[in-house]
């Protein structure tokens, strides 16, 4: 039997609902997805805080349609639609469609603002979930010790972070799990401690870093002032556009 030919581009969360709810139906189908796997999206800040791992949240897509007999899972990455001839165009051949779905998902919008990426990598994707995850967590902690930056910082360091603490010289309990530890006193005539010789020990690092890196690291703090000024300036906008 003929039957007529459904073809769902994007295995997400439309995409997968829309080809289970043709299981009983009397068509075929073709999943078309980039990515072998389908991905539960709203544990991406899980990944990036390193809590849990990609694959903990990325089932494979052949897995979940084992059981659906008229289903055809397939790889690719859709590059156009002929929609005259109905036509997926899909390496490496494309596919002819009677009925198509097309349930691509989003894509992250810098407001006109691409500048703003370097800064604000996507998680959209486990690939912008890694990159956030290699970045280096500085933790402070000064007396008295706060249980819940102890145990952030315990689970990033667990899921493979390096973590610098910054603390005072009876060591935060988040000394034990990282990789350098930073002190400086916070003693002060006051019945309160000091943390001036934190900042200072901050301000040290900052001038370091841009001594040891040349221009860089300034001309990245320089992008970044811009890039929060004009993130000032449309909030200041917005605010007298809604009053
Ligand atoms: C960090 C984060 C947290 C979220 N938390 C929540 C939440 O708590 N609750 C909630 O309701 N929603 C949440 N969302 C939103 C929710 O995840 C989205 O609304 C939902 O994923 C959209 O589903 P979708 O199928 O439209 O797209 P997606 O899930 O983005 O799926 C699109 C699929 O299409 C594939 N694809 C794209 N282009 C092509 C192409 N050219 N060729 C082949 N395949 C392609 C992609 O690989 C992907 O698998 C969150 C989103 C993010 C990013």
């Amino acid at each position: 039997m003929n039957l007529p030919h459904v073809v769902i581009v994007g295995g997400g969360f439309a995409g997968l609902y829309a080809a289970k709810a043709f299981a009983r139906a009397q068509v075929r189908v073709t999943l078309i997805d980039k990515h072998t796997y389908h991905m539960f999206r709203p544990l991406m800040y899980q990944v990036e805080t390193g809590i849990l791992s990609a694959d903990e949240i990325a089932a494979p897509l052949r897995s979940i349609f084992r059981s659906q007999s008229n289903i055809d899972v397939r790889m690719g990455e859709v590059t156009g639609i002929d929609t005259k001839n109905q036509i997926v165009r899909v390496e490496p051949c494309d596919l002819q469609y009677d009925y198509l779905v097309l349930a691509t998902g989003i894509r992250s919008n810098y407001f006109g603002h691409d500048g703003w990426k370097e800064f604000a990598p996507s998680i959209d994707s486990l690939d912008g979930a890694e990159t956030i995850r290699r970045d280096i967590l500085m933790a402070f902690d000064y007396r008295r010790y706060q249980h819940d930056t102890v145990r952030a910082a315990a689970m990033a360091k667990q899921r493979g972070a390096t973590l610098i603490a910054f603390t005072d010289p009876y060591l935060s309990p988040l000394a034990a799990h990282a990789d350098i530890i930073l002190t400086t006193s916070v003693q002060s005539p006051s019945p309160f401690g000091a943390l001036t010789p934190a900042v200072a020990l901050v301000e040290a690092l900052v001038t370091g870093l841009v001594d040891l890196l040349g221009d860089r690291p300034l001309e990245r703090m320089a992008r970044y002032d811009s890039m929060y000024a004009g993130f000032v300036d449309a909030g200041d906008r917005a605010q007298g556009e809604g009053t």
